[in-house]
């Protein structure tokens, strides 16, 4: 135990040295290619168990990972982030050999509230007071079809509740917006969010979001690999991570859309193999993996309707027998498909529920109106950044 341990402070501590290259994932580059550059022998990722071959598909072009090379040029150590819980570790051993493992993610997160009037776009002037650039775009998202910002004006306002992880000093993952205000010519408009179902509504506790359901996209024969996000796992003595669900079929077996969409990618992803992913319109993405081929005339664009044909079961890129590996993704963070597919999105509050989302949001609606006085109507004002640091998972061995 006390080895591991160290091991994690010792990555953690080396992170903040100068050795330590901060970078984004070239595009183009694979798990594969990067074993290649370094001349690490292939069979680290062969000999890797299924879902760690899936989670060396989960690296995105751009993000950041970080790189300790010895003086040789060799690879001493790699932290690659594959979701907001999870990164991979590729290390050498004393024995000159690599190991490969999965960790935590040990991030800091903080909730902060901040105001301030419209001087010249509210993209612009969130990224600059926030430093991040998809929290515009997210508070745009929850008032399609309501605030119009089109028509925001100077001296407008806008006043925002939201969390956010941070990794070594940088906003990490998405931004997480609990309360916002948006005012467009003296009118005040509101959204919420209630943790119980991860949904918006206004001050009346009214909901927006359209019912939407999904279909599971096969018949298949049964689970064989579950979605857990990161767990401890206490005879392989290590964390696990799969960041989506596996269905058993044979080969050759339909596959549907499991809703309303388009394709935002078709074609080969790494150890995912021939994968299609459809965006759909409500911050959900779907990705399937592992098709053994695509139905014919489907491309990026394509516009999908749910329970409509898109590919066959196969076992494409990495993967141990024939399967449909699914992964839901709900603004950019990984979600459990079987939760979301079996209970449909419902809109509305009732009862005490309702009673106790209103009386909470008047809160929050107090608060905002307390910054919105007239001598803040001249800057970005912040209030209550509360900073919290996840805490790693004991480990028991
Ligand atoms: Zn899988």
């Amino acid at each position: 135990m006390k080895k591991i341990i160290i091991l994690i402070s010792l990555i953690i501590s080396t992170l903040f040295s100068t050795e330590i290259k901060e970078t984004t994932w070239p595009k183009g580059e694979t798990f594969l290619t990067f074993l290649e550059k370094y001349s690490i022998p292939q069979k680290l990722y062969f000999e890797l168990e299924k879902e760690d071959k899936e989670l060396c598909s989960e690296i995105t072009a751009d993000n950041y990972y970080y790189l300790k090379e010895n003086e040789d040029g060799t690879l001493d150590q790699v932290l690659i982030p594959v979701s907001e819980e999870i990164q991979l570790h590729i290390f050498k051993t004393v024995d000159n050999t690599y190991k490969f493992e999965t960790l935590p993610i040990s991030y800091q997160e903080y909730t902060e509230t901040i105001a301030m009037p419209i001087t010249s776009s509210v993209s612009n002037q969130l990224q600059e007071a926030t430093g991040s650039a998809a929290l515009a775009a997210h508070l745009k998202y929850i008032f399609k079809g309501s605030a119009n910002f089109r028509r925001m004006q100077k001296n407008d306002f806008i006043a925002i509740e939201y969390s956010q992880k941070s990794l070594l000093g940088r906003p990490f993952g998405q931004p997480d917006i609990k309360a916002a205000m948006v005012e467009i010519s003296g009118k005040k408009y509101y959204r919420f969010k209630n943790e119980k179902d991860d949904k918006y509504y206004d001050e009346k506790g009214i909901g927006f979001t359209k019912t939407y359901f999904f279909k599971v996209p096969l018949t298949y024969s049964r689970i064989s690999s579950q979605f857990t996000k990161k767990r401890w796992h206490p005879v392989l003595k290590r964390y696990r991570a799969h960041l989506g669900t596996d269905f058993a079929a044979p080969r050759g077996r339909k596959i549907y859309a499991a809703g309303d969409g388009k394709i935002e990618f078709i074609g080969r992803k790494g150890g995912y193999g021939n994968t299609i992913i459809i965006r759909h319109s409500n911050g959900y993405k779907t990705l399937y993996a592992h098709q053994n081929k695509f139905r014919g005339g489907l491309r990026r664009g394509t516009r999908i309707k749910r329970g409509q044909h898109i590919g066959y079961v196969g076992s494409t890129g990495l993967s141990s027998g024939p399967h449909l590996h699914l992964g839901l993704y709900k603004n950019g963070r990984a979600v459990n498909p079987l939760r979301v597919i079996k209970k449909p999105d419902v809109i509305g509050l009732k009862g005490k529920r309702k009673k106790t989302f209103i009386a909470n949001a008047k809160v929050t609606i107090k608060k905002f109106q307390e910054v919105i006085n007239d001598e803040n109507r001249e800057n970005a004002t912040r209030l209550d950044r509360l900073v919290s640091t996840s805490k790693l998972t004991p480990r028991k061995i």
